[in-house]
């Protein structure tokens, strides 16, 4: 069942001035998601269910980065 109370969800901005909330960013083309094995070898530790999901700004296409739960 899906009900339309609005969650409150934080917005944040692409450097074109976009802005997404986390249901918007997730609707953006997607790029690429960077797992626990693409970031191992950058970071001290990184925790294990997180990846970083990049999409594409639906205004300027450059891509743009958050983390997400796995
Ligand atoms: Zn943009």
């Amino acid at each position: 069942m899906t009900t339309e109370t609005p969650a409150p969800a934080r917005a944040f901005h692409c450097r074109c001035g976009v802005a997404y909330v986390p249901a918007a960013f997730a609707r953006l083309e997607p790029v690429r998601v960077l797992d626990m094995a693409d970031i191992a070898p950058l970071v001290v530790r990184w925790p294990e269910d997180t990846v970083v999901d990049v999409r594409a700004c639906s205004g300027c296409a450059a891509p743009i980065a958050r983390l997400a739960r796995r």
